[in-house]
């Protein structure tokens, strides 16, 4: 899972390329023009000045961000696959060190039922991992999520590396019940898929084939750095990823990306094991669990450097 970088639109489908430009860039979406904008630079002075205007002076100013879209969480992401097919350097989740574990949408259920029989307002359940194309029943989890809870949104995060046009036909009429996918496009993917008008070609055919879906690809030709260290740093801005939350089988969710894998990480592991706040255990129940949704910095921010957002090219990390 890639959650570093940043969706970038595409058109839908039937909407001409002419349309979908001359749609976007009005004036009267400053929302999605500033994204724009943001997007513009990948690394150097543009992408640092634009992140500290975007994360940065937000948090120097004691401003809060907001992205929950009115609910208390915008988005649960439920690890059904720990694996991946990648070995990007700077994973956030730490999946190229996980072991090769898939669970059950019925593994979540209790968890997302708890959170729900006590209020806590979500509206979109994503499928993640790892590379949740890797799950042996893919399918049958996204149809088991809606059935379970049909007012939310279903969606799903995958590298793509699946994709040519056998497996998407194959795919096509099985993902029914999914209404969002990000896919991230890797560099080794693109490569592998047979280069860049490929990779788009098969985007397109996905889109075509499965209308409902809203697909958006994130540029996954660089990640953001992050290390641990064990000595206490305040962070000076916000963080990309500090609302990703990430639901495990064993009912402990995330605060952010980064906490959800640290414990495949023996250089890490004494650092989140000390962290109160990497993890909530709904095992416990879900009081606190909104105060802890609205604390930035937690303590494991203080011993982490992703907040300052610096994008290094893509690579793999070498063979285990
Ligand atoms: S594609 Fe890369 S960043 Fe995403 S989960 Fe796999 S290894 Fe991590
Ligand atoms: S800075 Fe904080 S929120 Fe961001 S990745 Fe690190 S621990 Fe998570």
């Amino acid at each position: 899972m890639n959650r570093h970088a940043f969706g970038r639109r595409v058109p839908r489908r039937g909407q001409t390329s002419k349309a979908f430009h001359a749609r976007s860039v009005v004036w009267s979406n400053p929302r999605y023009l500033a994204s724009r904008v943001f997007s513009a630079g990948n690394t150097g002075p543009v992408w640092t000045i634009l992140h500290y205007l975007k994360y940065g002076l937000p948090f120097k100013l004691g401003l809060k961000r907001a992205s929950c879209n009115g609910g208390d969480v915008k988005r649960i992401n439920l690890l059904a696959v720990e694996h991946c097919t990648n070995r990007c350097r700077q994973c956030s989740t730490s999946s190229p060190f996980a072991a090769k574990r898939t669970y059950a949408a019925a593994a979540f259920v209790p968890w997302l039922d708890l959170m729900m029989r006590e209020g806590i307002k979500f509206g979109h359940i994503s499928i993640t991992g790892g590379e949740p194309f890797l799950h042996p029943d893919l399918p049958g989890f996204i149809d088991d999520l809606q059935a379970r809870y049909p007012k939310k949104q279903t969606g799903l995060t995958t590298n793509f590396f699946w994709a040519n046009e056998e497996k998407i036909r194959y795919y096509a009429p099985k993902l029914k019940s999914l209404s969002k996918m990000l896919i991230s496009k890797y560099p080794n993917t693109v490569a592998k898929i047979g280069g860049e008008q490929r990779f788009g070609s098969l985007v397109e055919l996905l889109r075509t084939l499965c209308p409902q879906i809203e697909i958006t690809i994130a540029d996954g030709s660089h990640l953001i750095e992050w290390q641990l260290h064990p000595d206490e740093r305040s962070p000076k801005a916000h963080c990309c990823t500090s609302d990703c939350y990430v639901l495990r089988a064993d009912g402990k969710i995330s605060h952010c990306a980064v906490g959800v894998g640290l414990e495949h990480r023996p250089e890490f592991r004494q650092i989140a094991q000390e962290s109160k706040d990497a993890l909530y255990d709904l095992g416990r129940g879900t009081s606190g669990f909104l105060s802890w949704v609205n604390k930035y910095p937690f303590d494991l921010c203080f011993h982490c450097t992703l907040w300052r957002g610096v994008r290094t090219p893509w690579k793999s990390e070498s063979p285990m």
